[in-house]
Parts: structure tokens; sequence; C-alpha cells
């Protein structure tokens, strides 16, 4: 990751991505959207998010996928930055400088993570002293993904995904990413399977994380994670990109626990038994040429932290 900025007062928050370790998706409810039951675990791939006061609204991409980062207004630090502003009658325009190491589009709720990074490094910068429930109340209104990444750890999810829950989980996992060229849009994903379960005509149960997940968490046991690993949004996604059935497919047989595509994907998680084990998977992986990049992580780790400002 590159260095931090250096404009006087600026404020950085490291926030985590997440892998959903299970995705159950309702049927499509008439207001568009679909129930969920998901778990969450943040995992040590960080962007950071740097505001700083400044002379209008800027963002400034860095960091290993800066290439992917929206600079207008559409960007969620951005739109974050702003609802605080508002909800908190602060007059002032910011330089936001995002070193983004978590993949874009890739299932992986990084734009969402930089929102809640945004609305933590505003609270600071604009020294609000907002508090947890505040924070999770305008996370919620930016996005459904936003609240986790405030908490980070290992998290049940209802509702669209904004209704947590903390779940024990013992022990540490070890996670292998292998990161596609091209993002998977979330909308396209979510038609993909509707339209999939109408052509099958299968009837939709409500969702529900089944307890096999909960038992692997508990006992901090990465075999029985890698068999309990669900996505219910996975068959659509190699409906999209039949080559991530490969990818998966390759990385179970190169030794992973389990491997899932992660969020919408493209991403696909595996998870593995140890240090060790990642990195073997990992060369494994890359001599097959199969994705893009290939990232090892940990999880579950904390949610957004400020590291540095405003008066370091
Ligand atoms: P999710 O898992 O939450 O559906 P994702 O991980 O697939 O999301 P993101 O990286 O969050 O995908 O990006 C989805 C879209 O959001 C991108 O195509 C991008 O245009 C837009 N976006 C807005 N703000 C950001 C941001 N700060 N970082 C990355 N993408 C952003």
């Amino acid at each position: 990751m590159t260095a931090a900025p250096t404009l006087p007062g600026t404020v950085t928050v490291r926030v985590p991505a997440k892998v959903n370790l299970q995705l159950h998706v309702g049927a499509l409810r008439p207001d568009g959207y679909h129930d969920l039951a998901t778990v969450f675990q943040a995992v040590s791939l960080h962007d950071e998010v740097s505001v700083a006061r400044w002379d209008g609204w800027q963002v400034v991409p860095a960091g290993t996928y800066a290439d992917g980062i929206p600079t207008d207004e559409d960007n969620l630090a951005v739109r974050a930055a702003k609802l605080v502003a508002e909800r908190c009658g602060v007059d002032e325009s910011l330089s936001i400088r995002i070193d983004k190491d978590i993949p874009v589009a890739g299932g992986m709720a990084g734009g969402s993570a930089d929102a809640a990074a945004a609305l933590l490094a505003c609270d600071q910068l604009w020294a609000l002293g907002l508090d947890r429930d505040e924070l999770a109340e305008m996370a919620a209104v930016l996005g459904s993904d936003v609240t986790f990444p405030l908490s980070g750890g290992t998290a049940m999810a209802t509702g669209r995904g904004e209704q947590l829950a903390p779940v024990l989980a013992r022990g540490t996992f070890h996670w292998v990413f292998a990161i596609s060229d091209e993002g998977l849009s979330t909308p396209a994903v979510y038609a993909e399977l509707d339209r999939m379960r109408e052509e099958s005509g299968e009837s939709v149960a409500e969702p529900q994380v089944r307890p096999d997940l909960m038992a692997a968490l508990r006992q901090g046991d990465a075999a029985a994670l890698g068999n309990a690993l669900h996505n219910d949004l996975e068959p659509a996604a190699f409906s999209l990109r039949p080559d991530l059935r490969e990818l998966r497919d390759a990385g179970v047989e190169f030794g992973a626990l389990g491997g899932i595509v992660s969020g919408s994907g493209p991403t696909v998680a595996f998870v593995t038994e140890s240090h060790e084990a990642a990195l073997d998977l990992s060369v494994s992986l890359a001599a097959a040429d199969l994705c893009r990049d290939l990232r090892r992580a940990k999880g579950p780790v904390h949610g957004a932290q400020v590291v540095a400002g405003p008066r370091d």
C-alpha cells in the first residue's frame, strides 16, 4: 500500500473486506429486494480511507486497485461523508484519499467498507462524538453491507443484510482469495438467480443460516467450515462466468478445505488448514493461471479503526 497522505489534519481509517461464509437468498420481494440470511467474516485485506478539509470535494485514488475507484459523487465514501455533514450540520468539503487493497466489484464489499471508513473518519475529523448506534444508523441508510465493516469479526445478518448479530468464532481461519480481471455486477447476479429460479420453477425456502456453519465456527474447525460454506448466488455467478466453476474446482483439487464464490463474485474464496497450506494453494493456483491475482488473508479481524490523525 502507498504512503498515507500528508495534508494537515488528515484522519485515516483502516477497514477490512468481508467474505460471506453462507449466503441464503429468499424469494424476490415485491419491492425488488431479497431477504437474506448470511454470515460475514471480516478478513485481513484492507482499504485505508483518509479525509482532510479541502476546498471542494475530491477523491484521490491510490493503492493496488486504484484504477477501479470511481472519483465522482457516486463514490460511496463521498456519499457517506456528505451524509455525516448533512446530518450534523457541517458546512465543509473534503479531500478523500482511498488506498484500495480490496478488489473492486469483487464481491468483498470494498465500496461498502470505504463508506463505513468514511463515516468513522468524518466523526473523528469533525470531533462529532457519534456513538456506535448513530454510525450504524447512517451506515444502514447508505447500504445494507455498510454496517458490518464498522464492527468486523464474524456476524450473522438478516433482513436485507443490515440486521447484525455477532457470532462466536474460535481461532483464526486462513483464506486464499482468487481475484478475477473483470468484476461482476451485483444486480446482474441477483437478476440471473431470479431468472434461473423462475425457469426451474423451484420453490424458494425462507433464508436461514444452517447449524453446520455455527458449529464449525464455535469449534474453530477449518475442515468443517470448508464443508459448511454455501452461497445461493454461486450458480448464478457460474452461469454468467463459467470459468469461476473451473477456478473453484481447481482450488479444491489443489487441497483447499472448501471453496466458494464470495458474495456476488467474481472473487473465489478458499479456506485452508494453515498459513503454510494457504501459501501452497496460492502457488498451485498461480501456476494454473486461472485468475488475475491471488491474495492470502486471515479472519476474523476487527472492523474499521482510526489509524492516524487528526493531530498525528
Ligand atoms: P458488494 O459485495 O457490496 O455487492 P462488491 O464488492 O461486489 O460489492 P464494490 O467493490 O463495493 O463491489 O463495488 C461495486 C461498485 O460500487 C463498483 O462498480 C463501483 O463503481 C461502485 N463504488 C462506489 N464507491 C466505491 C468505492 N469506494 N470503492 C469501490 N467501488 C465503489
